[in-house]
């Protein structure tokens, strides 16, 4: 039985206890190949120890190279008639929740139409209003595509936001390698010195988090695009994590459970990483003290409200200037939540909690 291979702590453990179950029919597991261009392990520093920064493992990474995507099978004819008819069964997703097409099709679809938009990808992918990024996370998480198809197809292209897709493929790379080499760091932090700060326990605001009802509008719209889909903007990931961990004080494993529970994307290397990267806990860590301001970060990214509109109906009607702080209206929204939080003085509480954490 061929199948490729698997890194997580978890997956490793699970193809050991296959492999063992098919020797006991003498059927071997063959493990071919791996989802990442370049198998985790792989790239290391000339003393053969692992990165933990990511721009010279990712110029390593280039520089180990990958081969060639395996050539389009037209049939595969040793496969048993029975085996083929089985399809996966339909799923109805809850209420309210929308699913991407899924599968090799649909992946190989989104791809091709997504190619034609690349070259764009470095101008616009930080603009969650235009949808300028691919959402082939779904896709790659699954396996349904590979990526050394997706980099032949960007080294083709050769443009400039096809160079910085490849870059973003590398980040994927680099956290499956980093939890390869520390697969601790699923569960821990990375940077233990982040064990002993002072965190609040999850209580009610938590709970208007995961709801979408903070009253800051950029987190509220992330997080309902998160129910609602499954899938958020990388953008807004970085801000709705930097809110629950300091604003909310919360620890990151909190908001990474609840991402895990609901990304179709869920990748446990990637989340784990792009959690304690915004805590400032992990590899080549945000600095702890740059703290977004979720309002400015709305206003920067999301200029007219587009995002935030289509995911608050409650600020559909309100006008640009006040479509990211409407608690500045004579009149906010009777229906949207004011701010759970006074985000210049929770700033300074986590700052006073950084410190004491040095101190
Ligand atoms: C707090 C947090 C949690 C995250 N959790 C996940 C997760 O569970 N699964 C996941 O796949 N990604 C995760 N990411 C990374 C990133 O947000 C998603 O990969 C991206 O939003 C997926 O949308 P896309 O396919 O349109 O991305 P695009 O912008 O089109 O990027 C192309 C591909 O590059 C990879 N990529 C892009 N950015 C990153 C990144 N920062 N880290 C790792 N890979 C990246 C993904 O495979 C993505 O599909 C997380 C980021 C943060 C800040």
């Amino acid at each position: 039985m061929h199948v490729a291979a698997d890194y997580g702590p978890y997956e490793k453990d699970r193809d050991d206890r296959v492999e063992k179950a098919l020797a006991d029919d003498d059927v071997a597991l063959v493990r071919t190949g791996s989802s990442y261009a370049v198998a985790p392990g792989r790239v290391t520093k000339d003393d053969g120890s692992p990165y933990r920064v990511f721009t010279p493992f990712y110029r390593a990474w280039q520089q180990h190279g990958w081969r060639a995507p395996a050539p389009g099978v037209r049939s595969v004819p040793w496969i048993r008639a029975d085996v083929r008819t089985k399809q996966i069964p339909d799923v109805d997703p809850p209420e309210g929740v929308t699913l991407p097409p899924l599968g090799e099709d649909a992946a190989r679809r989104r791809w091709r139409e997504y190619l034609d938009q690349v070259d764009e990808y470095d101008d616009l992918r930080d603009l969650p209003g235009r949808d300028a990024t691919s959402r082939m996370s779904v896709h790659l998480k699954w396996g349904t595509i590979h990526p050394r198809t997706m980099l032949a197809d960007l080294a083709d292209r050769g443009s400039k936001g096809a160079e910085a897709y490849a870059r973003e493929l590398a980040f994927r790379e680099f956290y499956a390698d980093v939890v390869h080499h520390r697969p601790d760091t699923l569960a821990g932090y990375y940077d233990k010195r982040f064990e002993a700060m002072d965190y609040d326990e999850p209580g009610e605001d938590l709970q208007a988090w995961k709801d979408g009802r903070t009253g800051f509008p950029i987190v509220d719209a992330g997080m309902r695009q998160l129910l609602a889909e499954g899938w958020m903007h990388n953008r807004v990931r970085m801000i709705v994590a930097s809110f629950l961990v300091k604003d909310l004080h919360l620890e990151w494993t909190v908001g990474a459970d609840h991402f895990l529970d609901l990304l179709v994307d869920a990748d446990p290397p990637s989340n784990q990483h792009g959690w304690q990267w915004v805590a400032g806990c992990g590899t080549d860590a945000s600095p702890y003290f740059r703290i977004f301001n979720p309002t400015s970060q709305g206003k920067k990214f999301d200029p007219d409200g587009t995002y935030v509109r289509r995911w608050v109906p409650e600020l559909r009607d309100v006008p640009k200037t006040f479509v990211h702080e409407p608690w500045k209206l004579d009149e906010p929204p009777a229906d949207y939540p004011a701010p759970i939080v006074d985000h210049a003085e929770e700033r300074e509480e986590s700052l006073r909690r950084y410190a004491a954490l040095r101190s």
